[in-house]
């Protein structure tokens, strides 16, 4: 369960954004993950639930995930494309010299306080 070690890392650093600003409550927090990240949504959702139910600042507060396409860079050919259609052997050449830019990251895009 990953999941829930990142829901006490997200909740962490949305509390202490909200105690900076210095809100009381916080309403909704949205949430970015990329395609090819291993969190699975459902957990992340349930584990995230069950530790807003634990603190004052954020009982009740509404979670929304929103999903980072995956990318792929090419090396050779300087192509870019969709990492979950192709895998690591890019489309345009054939070349296996290929990294991913983006698609395996989660970051805190929005926090909303009451
Ligand atoms: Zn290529």
């Amino acid at each position: 369960m990953h999941e829930l070690g990142i829901v006490f890392h997200i909740v962490k650093a949305v509390e202490e954004t909200a105690l900076e600003n210095k809100a009381k409550k916080v309403g909704r927090v949205v949430l970015q993950i990329g395609e090819v990240s291993t969190i699975i949504p459902s957990y992340l959702e349930d584990c995230f639930k069950w530790k807003c139910s634990k603190s004052e600042l954020m009982d009740g507060c509404d979670l929304v995930i929103e999903t980072i396409p995956a990318v792929t860079f090419c090396e050779d050919c300087k192509e870019t494309y969709k990492t979950v259609e192709h895998g690591k052997i890019c489309p345009y050449c054939g070349s296996g010299n290929t990294y991913l830019v983006q698609g395996n990251e989660h970051l805190i895009k929005e926090i909303e306080v009451v």
